[in-house]
């Protein structure tokens, strides 16, 4: 009789933490693993993995950045060797959903790091201006994804996420009223650019595979190193 009682008991537990599942996938789609990607949702738990993911479907990812009022153009497949190149990568244009632009203004990434900027500008970008600022940003300087070398530029080792665009180092930031943000100069401020900036870098954590800030080492002292590696089983990721 108690087994029944038990086994009773059991099932009416996992019948009520289904039903909680259940309703938590459909109010936050975001914080489930097998939901689709959505740009129109806020960050959730999944946001980052489902965004590195994205590199292996670049028309699903062109697809999202579409629906999410993105405006782009597609750039043309490029290899230079075996180790460089790109492929399914795109190219901000001005307008549409998004409001910052980006100095200088040509950046091409690989899709995946382009929903993720994009994301980055609306979830954790703004928020943080209009908070320590009372303003927003305007424009986002960078120093480039798209770059065929190694990992710091050495001529032996690992090749950086800048040889496939899958990357972008992001310099500072130019707010609407004409203040100027940038990680050389305010990193170590100990002010609300300081705090900004952290705050950015810690956001970044939550869309991007990679994230380096000066916290990490001197070769970021100047800039936030964002890229979408693809993860290792034990989906190792950076946030420094
Ligand atoms: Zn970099």
């Amino acid at each position: 009789m108690l087994r029944f009682v038990r086994t009773g008991l059991v099932l009416a537990l996992l019948l009520l933490a289904g039903v909680l599942l259940y309703g938590r996938s459909r109010s936050h789609p975001e914080d489930m693993p097998w939901t689709t990607l959505d740009l129109a949702r806020p960050i959730g738990a999944f946001t980052a993995r489902k965004l590195a993911a994205l590199g292996g479907d670049g028309a699903q990812c062109r697809t999202l950045l579409d629906r999410a009022g993105v405006r782009f153009s597609v750039l043309p497949d490029r290899s230079d060797g075996p180790r460089c190149g790109i492929r399914d990568a795109v190219r901000f244009r001005p307008g549409g959903a998004l409001g910052v632009r980006y100095a200088p203004p040509d950046l091409g990434t690989a899709c995946p790091v382009a929903a993720a900027l994009a994301l980055w500008e609306w979830h954790v970008l703004q928020p943080a201006a209009l908070r320590h600022f009372g303003t927003k940003v305007a424009r986002v300087e960078h120093f480039g994804s798209y770059n065929c070398r190694r990992m710091y530029g050495r001529s032996d080792g690992a090749w950086s996420e800048h040889s496939t665009a899958n990357a972008v180092d992001i310099a500072g930031f130019r707010l609407e009223d004409g203040r100027r943000v940038s990680v050389l100069g305010d990193w170590p401020g100990g002010d609300a650019k300081s705090a900004f900036l952290r705050e950015v870098r810690d956001g970044a954590c939550r869309l991007f595979a990679t994230v380096l800030s000066p916290d990490y080492n001197a070769a970021h002292r100047d800039h936030l190193h964002l890229d979408q590696a693809g993860r290792g089983a034990l989906g190792w990721r950076a946030c420094r």
